[in-house]
């Protein structure tokens, strides 16, 4: 069987969602997911999103992530997503997104590598509370339709140019989705790492899919390290630590609780300095304190990372907590330009899952919401432009659907192509 639809959007996080918001009711558009609709990473965000507070930041904010990014960036991209910011906060606003006030005034945090407060937030569940409000306007519009438990198994594609998905859907059916445009939303890549803050099932999927037709990627080997999680030694995901708990006050320690760098400079810098302070001291974690941070902060501005850690046995109001570096972002990805285009004609990739260059070789701290937003919209709007003059080919003969039974093998050789790729691309770096 195939369905037809004008977009297919594969994965609903902030991306995904914002990308479906963007097209006019009368276009028609698929959304599919691999677990429930809300368990993407953009869920699990905690310190905020980045917004420029008034011209007087342009510049501040610019060199900000730069800086973080090792001037590696694409300085388009970050002028198109600094400029874009406040749009997107109008608009998660008017959606119902409720942000942190000051009064009447948006209140602002501020996190590792940033100059100034600029972060807008929403306790320490911020992507919580913006991807639910998306999912909820999602539902009230009669042109999305979502599939949950349904996995994107390959592009259908021919000449370079996509005309569609093959995908398992939650009864294990594998079926074809005829779409004149397919966008890719589907994520990062640390479900391939045994240490990481991402969900377990989001894998670099759309990475191997792009590689094995060719599509251009850029910048695979560039994955974030993420200086803070709470340290376990349950198999897992890894619980975030948010930055912003040190833009708030927090100092890291070592084992004789001794402050051993500037918590504030960006992420790769203190993870390089936390993985050097953990071999000088031979310790699996170094420490976290909260004690300049009033109790009451703590309780209002960070209850779901305080719940956490009572959780874990440590009540960081009172003791200092384990904390420990893990795969937390992918700053390559899928090489697009700033509409989301990729190399092949009618397939877009949007959020993590895809490269613009805007974070250059590390990502500043609460760009990648934003970011994900900002282009997932423009992809909206140029493909919206496009899809009057845009017919559906003749996909019949393209796709052997026996070629998709054996789901295990296809999904390990994904795995092996995805970190096969980093580590040629790392290789060549050297
Ligand atoms: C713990 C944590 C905290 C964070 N905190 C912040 C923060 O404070 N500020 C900030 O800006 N960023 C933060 N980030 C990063 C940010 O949340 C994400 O980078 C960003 O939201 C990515 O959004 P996305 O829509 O591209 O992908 P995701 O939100 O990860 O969504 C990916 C989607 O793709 C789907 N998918 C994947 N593969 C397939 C497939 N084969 N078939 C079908 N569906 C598929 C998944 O099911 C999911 O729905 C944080 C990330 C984590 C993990």
């Amino acid at each position: 069987m195939t369905k037809k639809t004008d977009v297919v959007i594969i994965g609903t996080g902030a991306a995904g969602l914002f990308c479906a918001l963007h097209f006019p009711e009368q276009t028609q558009i698929l959304m599919l997911t691999k677990e429930e609709v809300d368990k993407s990473d953009s869920f699990l965000a905690q310190g905020g999103i980045c917004m420029l507070r008034g011209e007087e930041d342009y510049e501040g904010y610019f060199e900000d992530t730069m800086r973080a990014g090792h001037y590696e960036n694409n300085p388009a991209s970050v002028e198109v997503m600094i400029r874009s910011s406040q749009e997107v906060a109008d608009e998660l606003v008017a959606y119902g997104v409720e942000f942190e006030r000051d009064g009447e005034e948006l209140a602002f945090t501020k996190e590792g590598g940033h100059g100034r407060p600029r972060i807008l937030f929403h306790e320490d569940v911020t992507g919580r509370e913006i991807t639910s409000t998306l999912i909820e306007n999602v539902r009230k519009r009669k042109n999305i339709a979502v599939l949950e438990h349904t996995a994107m198994l390959d592009i259908i594609a021919r000449d370079n140019s996509c005309y569609g998905i093959i995908m398992q859907d939650a009864d294990g059916n594998i079926e074809c989705v005829q779409a004149k445009y397919t966008v890719l939303a589907c994520g990062g890549l640390g479900g391939l790492y045994q240490h990481s803050t991402n969900f377990r099932h989001i894998t670099g999927d759309a990475i191997a899919i792009a590689k094995c037709h060719d599509v251009a990627l850029q910048h695979v080997d560039y994955i974030q390290i993420h200086p803070t999680t709470l340290y376990s030694e349950k198999p897992g995901r890894r619980f975030l630590i948010s930055e912003s708990v040190r833009g708030e006050g927090a100092v890291l320690l070592n084992k004789n609780k001794e402050r051993f760098c500037n918590e504030l400079l960006p992420r790769d810098v203190v993870t390089a300095e936390i993985e050097k302070q953990m071999s000088k001291d031979k310790m699996p974690y170094v420490w976290l304190s909260m004690e300049n941070i009033p109790t009451e902060e703590i309780k209002s501005h960070f209850p779901n990372i305080l719940q956490q850690c009572i959780e874990e046995g440590y009540d960081p109001t009172k003791e200092c907590i384990p904390v420990v570096p893990a795969q937390h972002y992918f700053m390559g990805g899928i090489k697009v330009d700033l509409s989301g285009k990729s190399s092949m004609a009618h397939l877009y990739a949007v959020g993590e899952t895809a490269c613009n260059g805007v974070h250059g070789k590390n990502r500043l701290a609460s760009n990648s919401l934003l970011e994900s937003m900002v282009f997932a919209k423009r992809a909206a709007l140029e493909i919206a432009g496009k899809l009057p003059e845009t017919g559906f080919a003749d996909i019949c003969g393209m796709v052997d659907l026996d070629e998709y039974q054996d789901i295990e093998a296809r999904k390990k050789e994904y795995r092996r192509i995805v970190l096969e790729e980093i580590e040629r691309e790392r290789k060549s770096h050297e």
